[in-house]
């Protein structure tokens, strides 16, 4: 087979066929430019591969371009009926969050930042949209869905505590952690608080922080996926208030947990990784903050 072959190209290149020699001389040099064109575009793909490798490699670094959808809120709608009339909480909200991410929600009074957050948690239901947390879509839970998520998932914090007055600090605790799978030991959360010192008390006969410490170690005994903070500090002086929230960012920080503030105070922005504000029941801006400001220095 290969004889045929070199005979057919030795009888090609005889002179006689000079015309077809030329012709595979001209083929070879297009052939031979076209192989060279090849490879220079290859390493030309192989350097953008690279490029693209390093720069993708940075995005994710980068929280702000790294999206991973642990929460997502998209154009989730809320009315409420006030006798012949209806007001629009949510008018198509959107916005995702990162598991671990320290967010506030700031917005003036009345603009649907509690309406997001009892709807996140499971407290209320929404009319319209869809609601995504660790990949399961909240707004198609029925009632004892819903229940489970609360009981299970979800920590909340409130501006008056909501302690049970005839119960003490620890049994405050304890009633929350009896009715989850994976709660932690009610003792060591208050330890954890800076309460160790004051278990046997009765909510009053604590002062506003101490009763909000118990009310963050009664969420954090759950070990839910989400602590939810209603205005946490709104009743509280501004030292105290800053110890309240050191607590919930190292909650976030030590326990990767993801803690989602609300506020009308736009003095707590600087101290969150992501910003989502809300005006008139709609996101008006959402953004990652690269430069998280210490509580120390937040001032208000
Ligand atoms: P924010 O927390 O930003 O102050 P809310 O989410 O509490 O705002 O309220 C948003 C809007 O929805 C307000 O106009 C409020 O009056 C209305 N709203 C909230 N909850 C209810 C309800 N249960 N019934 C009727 N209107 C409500």
């Amino acid at each position: 087979m290969e004889n045929v072959f070199l005979n057919l190209l030795k009888r090609l290149k005889a002179p006689k066929c000079r015309a077809f020699n030329r012709f595979f001389d001209y083929m070879g040099a297009i052939f031979n430019r076209q192989l060279r064109m090849k490879v220079i575009l290859m390493k030309v793909l192989l350097m953008i591969a690279v490029v693209n490798d390093m720069l993708f490699t940075e995005q994710l670094k980068d929280r702000s371009v790294f999206v991973d959808g642990f929460i997502k809120f998209s154009n989730v709608r809320k009315r409420y009926k006030m006798g012949e009339i209806y007001v629009y909480a949510l008018a198509g909200v959107d916005f995702v969050i990162n598991k671990g991410e320290f967010v506030v929600v700031a917005g003036p009074s009345g603009a649907g930042k509690s309406t997001v957050l009892n709807i996140l948690g499971g407290m209320d239901t929404c009319d319209d949209g869809e609601i995504t947390v660790d990949g399961s879509r909240v707004d198609k839970y029925n009632r004892e869905k819903l229940i489970e998520y609360r009981r299970y998932d979800i920590g909340f914090v409130f501006q008056f505590y909501n302690l049970m007055q005839n119960l003490t600090a620890v049994e405050n605790v304890e009633l929350a952690a009896q009715i989850c799978k994976n709660a932690l030991d009610p003792k060591s959360v208050m330890i954890d608080v800076g309460l160790e010192h004051r278990l046997n008390n009765f909510p009053s006969q604590l002062s506003g922080g101490e009763q909000q410490r118990v009310s963050i170690a009664r969420a954090l005994a759950k070990n839910p996926k989400l602590l939810l903070c209603d205005e946490p500090t709104g009743a509280l002086d501004s030292n105290t208030g800053k110890e309240i929230l050191r607590l919930l960012q190292s909650a976030c920080r030590q326990k990767g947990m993801t803690v989602i503030v609300i506020t009308h105070n736009t003095a707590l922005q600087p101290m969150a990784d992501r910003i989502i504000r809300i005006n008139s029941g709609k996101v008006s801006d959402m953004y990652i903050n690269k430069d998280v400001v210490p509580i120390e220095r937040i001032e208000w």
